[in-house]
């Protein structure tokens, strides 16, 4: 995919004559008016900063690798021979894993025969369940900047997005524009917590509210905690620990974020048996399996102690603070994340009202690559986000700083 050209971000407003494979690029605005298919932003601006040699602050993976005793497990489970198949839905060192880890971690009793399915990555775990629960026409809630794959796997679907805006900088969504959107052809409300783009955490009230229009109009919820380990301040509260969540909600993460194994794509779900049972029908289909003998290496890392965890989420908000002071001294307006990998910052400031064009500068201005906000909202709807651009901090800090170095002398241009 990275060796697609770049074309224009178009958002089709009607997509009733594309093709199935177009519709969903068209969900996710890689459709190009002549019908050519633009790579995803991540691979775009990865192979921008791989010509450019500019330092990459796009797509989010860390530059040094996780816990030892993960990576370890890993070489040992290919040296004693897992190497093949493992069951549909999951090694059962790992669903059991999941389980103790929801319920220390949350309180969470989970049956872990009947309750966990492991996919290939998060983003397994998102397209089996939305292909899975969405029938055409069905609506799906998102908030707004929404993770790239969620529009594009709705739109393959046949769903319709719907979106609530969350703003810059404090990102939190207007209760009443949250329980307009949700109505009765609402099928899934998808809640990413900590979010991607912004960093933010929703609070109990937000999460509350979610859990209340999802019981009136028999919503799903599915939530998206692949940042769940990688919360700054306070602890990250699960939707499905909340009063009448459990039973309709199908709780997603992975192994990539927590312990630093992006490339490894081993993800997981958490669903009610009769859930877990359909998203399984598309699922076994999509990949049927994957990553045999990563699959205990990441049941290894849920089982490691609660400092592993926590000591790995101070020293990202120390990267945090690092580029957020970096960003302020070069000019730039932000919005600091309570979680996750990645800062927002506003370029306006700076003289740039147009985020997508100054990533396509970027490398050339300051040696640096981030990812416009404009890749995550449908332009029209939100002109607002036109001059943000996201930066991710999951890099050693030494790249950090020299980022910051050269991100100053923007505003002497
Ligand atoms: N959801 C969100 C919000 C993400 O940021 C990502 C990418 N890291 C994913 C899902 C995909 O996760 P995975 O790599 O496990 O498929
Ligand atoms: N989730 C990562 C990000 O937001 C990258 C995902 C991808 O490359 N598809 O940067």
């Amino acid at each position: 995919m990275s060796d697609l050209p770049p074309i224009p971000r178009v958002h089709p407003s009607s997509s009733e004559r594309l093709r199935p494979w177009q519709r969903t690029a068209a969900g996710a605005g890689l459709l190009g008016p002549d019908g050519g298919i633009a790579a995803t932003i991540f691979a775009e601006m990865s192979a921008l900063a791989t010509r450019t040699g500019a330092i990459n602050l796009g797509q989010g993976f860390p530059d040094e690798d996780g816990p030892a005793a993960v990576l370890e497990a890993a070489r040992q489970a290919i040296a004693d021979g897992v190497n093949q198949y493992p069951p549909g839905t999951g090694m059962p060192v790992l669903r059991e894993a999941v389980a103790r880890h929801q319920e220390r971690w949350y309180g969470i009793e989970v049956d872990p025969a009947a309750e966990v399915l492991v996919t290939a990555g998060a983003t397994e775990a998102l397209a089996a369940t939305i292909l899975a629960l969405v029938d055409d026409g069905d609506e799906v809630v998102t908030f707004e900047p929404y993770y790239d794959a969620y529009a594009a796997l709705i739109a393959r679907a046949g769903g319709v997005h719907r979106t609530v805006p969350v703003r810059f900088p404090d990102w939190r969504p207007d209760l009443d524009e949250l329980a307009s959107v949700v109505g009765p052809r609402t099928r899934l409300i998808i809640v990413n917590s900590p979010h991607n783009p912004t960093g933010a955490v929703f609070d109990a009230e937000v999460l509350a509210k979610v859990v209340e229009l999802a019981e009136r109009h028999d919503a799903v919820i599915v939530t998206d905690e692949v940042y769940e380990h990688l919360v700054f301040d306070g602890a990250h509260v699960p939707i499905a620990s909340l009063p009448g969540a459990r039973e309709r909600t199908v709780t997603i993460s992975s192994g990539g974020k927590t312990f630093s194994t992006t490339g490894w794509k081993i993800g997981w779900l958490v669903a009610p048996a009769h859930l877990v049972t359909s998203i399984l029908a598309v699922k076994q289909y999509l990949t049927y399996v994957n990553g045999a003998p990563f699959q205990p290496a990441i049941a290894t890392g849920l089982d490691l102690p609660d400092a592993v965890f926590t000591d790995a989420a101070a020293a990202l908000a120390a990267k945090r603070d690092v580029l957020a002071a970096g960003l302020l001294a070069a000019g730039f307006a932000i919005s600091l994340p309570a979680a996750g990998y990645f800062i927002v910052a506003d370029a306006a400031p700076l003289g740039f009202d147009d985020g997508a064009e100054l990533c396509r500068r970027l490398p050339e201005l300051a040696g640096v690559v981030g990812v416009p906000i404009s890749a995550f909202v449908h332009p029209e709807r939100r002109a607002d986000t036109r001059s943000l651009v996201r930066f991710a901090f999951c890099k050693r800090l030494e790249v950090l700083q020299e980022a910051s170095t050269r991100l100053a002398g923007l505003g002497a241009r």
